[in-house]
């Protein structure tokens, strides 16, 4: 007699899979692969390891060269990653800091120029699968010049077009966003022919609903706070630490611990369900980058 296939067959206890959306790795100034073994030892399975300036590699002028040496460094960072036993996809881009610098030092023209170069560097290395989304892209986060303000939106525009192109994310950094500002970006990935579900909103306030109404992926700060109001929208969303990674600025951001702990203790708690924690941790996951976990 063959047996049959009930729930009960089904194994129980899977490992729960655990991703922190936006974390950089930085072992000049930082702790790197320490890190990676904190996350790991909480529970954590899979970063999005997210490039970080060139400046931070300790280059200086502005060059598409500068950008190459910092990509082939966070991919390199995402395989020491590996080794300790999580899943690293590498994000490869220009941070709208850098860019407003570069525009500051070197002139608008001449910053655009390698600007795009650089993007252009990010979509080819991610179509050799080197690396799976382009970001962090986008507007400084604190007040800058209409110029700046409009360059940024320029590159952000060559960001997408690449972006669909390639039929991969992009992760977005902006100035603190409201409705109003989401459906502008929303409306941007349009005008480039992007998926809007290819857009993913780092460092995004709890607008989950408006989010999903949207068509682009929040990806937020796993706070207490954040995500409890999130999950009261719904679980259409995606958790991060954005942990810096530098030594010298403590308590900037959260822990490379945060998002497993927060995780695994709303499940306890009960407020978050094993189901759920599929959802955000994979399911959004998958279905964002277009990646299997
Ligand atoms: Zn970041």
């Amino acid at each position: 007699m063959v047996a049959v296939l009930t729930r009960e067959v089904v194994p129980l206890g899977r490992e729960l899979p655990i991703t922190d959306n936006h974390m950089h790795l930085d072992p000049k100034k930082g702790e790197g692969m320490e890190a990676v073994r904190k996350f790991l030892r909480e529970g954590g399975r899979t970063i999005f390891v997210v490039s970080k300036l060139t400046w931070d590699l300790g280059l200086s002028g502005v060059s598409v060269e500068n950008f190459s040496r910092l990509y082939r460094a966070t991919i390199e960072l995402a395989k020491l990653a590996e080794e300790q036993g999580v899943r690293a996809f590498p994000v490869l881009g220009v941070h709208p800091a850098e860019y407003h610098r570069m525009i500051e030092s070197a002139g608008i023209e001449r910053a655009k120029e390698v600007a795009e170069g650089a993007l252009e560097l990010a979509a080819r290395l991610i179509s050799e699968g080197e690396a799976v989304a382009i970001g962090e892209v986008g507007r400084p986060h604190y007040p800058v010049a209409e110029e700046i303000v409009g360059a940024c939106e320029e590159l952000m525009l060559h960001a997408f077009e690449l972006a669909r192109e390639l039929g991969c994310a992009v992760q977005l950094h902006t100035e603190r966003i409201d409705e109003e500002g989401l459906a502008k970006i929303a409306q941007l990935a349009s005008k480039a022919g992007l998926r809007r579900e290819r857009v993913v909103k780092h460092f995004c306030p709890p607008l989950i609903e408006k989010s999903e109404e949207l068509g682009v992926m929040p990806s937020l700060i796993a706070s207490r706070k954040n995500v409890l109001a999130a999950l009261e929208q719904g679980d259409r969303f995606l958790m991060e630490s954005d942990y810096i990674d530098d030594a010298s600025r403590p308590g900037a951001v959260l822990s490379p611990r945060s998002v497993p702990r927060l995780t695994m203790r709303l499940l306890s708690e009960g407020r978050l369900t094993e189901e759920q924690v599929w959802r955000i941790h994979a399911d959004n996951v998958e279905r964002t980058y277009g990646v299997l976990l």
